[in-house]
């Protein structure tokens, strides 16, 4: 386990997959005897000299070829690719045999050391010889995940010895390394760890006894000097695992823990995963790629505070109990418990064992926190003891938000419990909000002095504001570009427009009574009820979907462009008569009302309250159900948005000529290809009539003239020294050249030289008195 020698506990791999930091390690060279031979020594490189009192092998690759070497400190064996180890420190070498790694298979050596727990070892049959190599999982790859990428599918191996680094002869320690420990258990070797919770030697080690191991580095590596057993010592700066808590580095030891295999869900954790909605998705895959390599769960930590494990053991460790209630804690007691008994005191009580009679004690392990994380959904509702119903009804969630740093963390420990208890995944859908940073993609930093507080937004634009930019700007799962100009602008026009519409309502009121809309007979109030209905659906579905961004544009683009700007315009003449529009704007501003309400809580209140007198209202827009979209009409929005886009036209062309909407005009001509157009308009010629305020609207092609104007930047570019030429021509067959391009040419040929399209400015103009957009 790792193991953190300040907080004395063990730590479980993804506790320590994020820690990593650059620190400054021995990097030694050490000479073990061979056994039998005199001055000769097998080369082993280690950054550890604290383990190698534990040394109980050294492996070897069969494949790689090996050198014996003579040198002024005697004959000494290592991989031949790495003599130029030798090279750089300085000392000359003969090579006196070359042999291939399987010969060296089963030599003995001797004990480098001459401490307790190596006397020990060296009367193991087995120990303190050569074995050889063997491949390790290194990683597993999800097959999606490596379709993706195009890596080759299926797990990755590596070499426990390669001869790229070191001495190609490595040390094995059993008790103090992951891999070591598989190559232990491969061979049979002794699992020597002489070292205790605090991470000092113990009397095993002695005389090395009370150190730490890191101080002891140093002591190992100075007594081997003297005893003439160290080639090389120098430091070296490397990556190396660090305690999350306290940043101590962690040590690598022996200890009993408890776990949870994983192997018996991991299959259905990773296809409940297939369903699990993942935003943004790449999050699933990580997180798929994440349990594919996942190991078994080291749930205890010997710690003070935490929820002890309830396991309770006879004094040789042959039973073990595990309680699952107050009541069985009752029945298995030795001695009866109050009726008031205080769970708290559960650590204490003796247990006998109903099978052998034996007296069981509880271990002084408590959970792992994350344990507590991805059970906490069935301890808040007391499950299985309490509301076993509800919680079932609850599950899975339909949704948990939490930042992406909880891949390995909560989502993983919920997943893992939920399949484990539950045998189906614990939650439909996972959103994993984005970082704020600055209106630049910034990351906000005291340093760069670009920190935006939330309380000082709030304070400064508004909560409302605030709000309605997080439901409007981007996604909520993307990295989200914090612009205050942004939200003075944008965010305070929706506000604005919004606010004046309910004005114009409350001004109106008087005509409108309590009278509710009747029968909308216009095509424009058609259209705008079926365009809220539209966007009822639009705003539940975003909700649903946790695509809030969509709400907030859907409801920024109904009351800037459908109400205010198309509506309310096209209405304009009616409003002055007649109390229908009024009422039937009163009627969608309430309904947005209610949309609005949980992203701009305040300001949707306000509205809803004050136009309660003409549509009626609950004490609170936050009181109201929210709303399922009735029936639209997809038909009439489609033609009347392509009816808008002719009207758009015809009063750009008044901008051209700057004629101002009150003069009436005697034409708008429309010229196209497409019917389905040619009858939208049709159908609704009055209002386009009434809108641009032309006398009437009539299909047909008018001859337009072009001009042609070279474009003298991207000629010169385009043509380079030919662009003279090409002018010259030019100017002599303006006439040619216009009646091609009218034709709809996409090059003309000047000088010799074919010239796109691309490189003139044309413009069409109409005929006299016309206006063209
Ligand atoms: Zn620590």
């Amino acid at each position: 386990m790792h193991w953190c020698p300040k907080c004395e506990t063990a730590l479980a791999g993804y506790e320590t997959t994020d820690s990593y930091k650059n620190v400054s390690d021995p990097s030694v060279v050490v000479m073990f005897p061979v056994s039998g031979r005199t001055e000769e020594y097998f080369l082993v490189y280690t950054t550890t000299p604290w383990t190698l009192p534990a040394n109980v092998a050294i492996a070897a690759h069969p494949e790689k070829m090996y050198v014996r070497v003579k040198t002024a400190r005697g004959v000494l064996i290592l991989a031949k690719t790495r003599l130029g180890l030798l090279d750089r420190i300085g000392l000359s070498y003969e090579i006196v045999e070359e042999l291939l790694g399987k010969d060296l298979d089963g030599l003995r050596y001797l004990s480098l050391l001459d401490v307790p727990v190596q006397r020990a070892v060296a009367q193991e049959t087995g120990a303190l010889r050569i074995v050889m190599s063997i491949r390790f999982l290194k990683q597993r790859v999800a097959s999606k995940v490596g379709m993706k990428k195009d890596v080759e599918t299926g797990d990755l191996f590596e070499d426990f010895v390669t001869d790229e680094e070191g001495t190609g002869l490595v040390h094995v320690a059993p008790g103090h390394g992951k891999s070591d420990n598989v190559v232990g258990k491969k061979y049979g070797l002794p699992e020597a760890s002489p070292v205790d919770d605090a991470c000092c030697l113990t009397s095993d080690a002695a005389p090395f006894a009370g150190k730490f191991v890191k101080d002891a580095d140093h002591d190992i590596a100075q007594h081997l000097h003297a005893i003439g057993r160290l080639l090389h010592f120098e430091r070296i700066e490397h990556s190396y695992p660090l305690c999350w808590r306290c940043k101590s580095p962690l040590i690598f030891r022996l200890s009993n823990q408890w776990f949870i295999s994983i192997e018996p869900i991991k299959e259905k954790m990773l296809s409940d995963n297939e369903n699990v909605l993942w935003q943004p998705s790449f999050a699933g895959e990580r997180f798929a790629s994440w349990v594919q390599g996942a190991e078994d769960w080291n749930f205890s930590r010997q710690r003070y505070w935490g929820a002890p494990v309830p396991i309770w053991m006879s004094e040789d460790g042959s039973e073990q109990l595990a309680v699952g209630s107050l009541d069985e804690l009752r029945s298995l007691s030795s001695e009866a418990l109050p009726l008031d008994f205080d769970l708290h005191q559960a650590g204490d009580v003796v247990l006998r064992s109903p099978s052998s009679g034996k007296l069981l004690r509880r271990t002084p392990d408590i959970f792992d926190v994350w344990f507590d994380s991805g059970s906490a959904p069935h301890a808040a509702l007391g499950y299985p003891f309490q509301s076993k119903a509800v919680f079932e009804s609850h599950y899975p969630v339909s949704r948990i938000n939490e930042s992406q740093d909880q891949v390995r963390g909560w989502f993983y420990s919920l997943m893992f419990c939920g399949v484990g208890i539950h045998g189906k995944a614990p939650y439909a859908a996972v959103s994993m909000p984005g970082w704020v940073v600055d209106s630049n993609g910034e990351k906000m930093s005291k340093s760069l002095g670009n920190i935006i507080s939330g309380n000082d937004a709030v304070e400064d634009l508004g909560a409302d504001p605030v709000r309605f930019y997080y439901c409007w700007d981007g996604a909520p799962y993307q990295l989200m570009r914090f612009n205050v100009e942004t939200v003075r602008s944008e965010v305070t026009r929706f506000f604005t427009i919004l606010w004046n519409l309910h004005n114009l309502v409350l001004q109106g009121s008087a005509r409108l009574g309590s009278q509710s809309p009747k029968e909308a007979p216009a095509l424009e109030d058609r259209w705008l009820l079926s365009r809220m209905e539209s966007v009822v659906a639009e705003v539940r579905s975003a909700f649903d979907s946790f695509e809030l961004q969509r709400a907030g544009r859907a409801l920024y683009g109904f009351v800037v462009d459908d109400v205010s700007r198309t509506y309310v315009q096209y209405a304009r003449e009616r409003l002055e008569y007649d109390a229908s529009p009024l009422a039937i704007v009163a009627q969608c501003l309430r309904k947005v009302t209610i949309l609005l309400a949980p992203i701009s809580p305040h300001l949707a209140d306000q509205v809803y309250l004050d136009l309660g007198p003409v549509c009626g209202a609950k004490d609170s827009v936050h009181l109201e159900t929210f709303p399922v979209a009735d029936r639209t009409d997809v038909d009439l929005e489609e033609r009347f948005a392509r009816v808008g886009e002719v009207i758009a036209a015809g009063l750009a062309c008044r901008d051209k000529v700057k004629r101002g909407v009150r003069w009436p005009c005697k034409e708008l001509i429309v010229t196209t290809d497409d019917d389905a157009l040619r009858m939208a308009v049709e159908q609704r010629a009055d209002l386009v009539c009434r809108q641009v305020n032309v006398r009437a609207v009539t299909f047909r092609d008018v001859s337009t003239t072009i001009s042609v104007k070279p474009n003298y930047r991207a000629l010169g570019k385009e043509l380079g020294e030919r662009t003279g030429d090409v002018l010259t021509a030019f100017a002599s067959a303006k006439e040619r050249v216009s009646a091609e391009f009218s034709r709809g040419a996409q090059e003309v040929v000047l000088a010799g030289v074919a010239v796109p399209r691309a490189l003139f400015a044309i413009e069409e103009h109409p005929p006299e008195s016309f206006a063209l957009a």
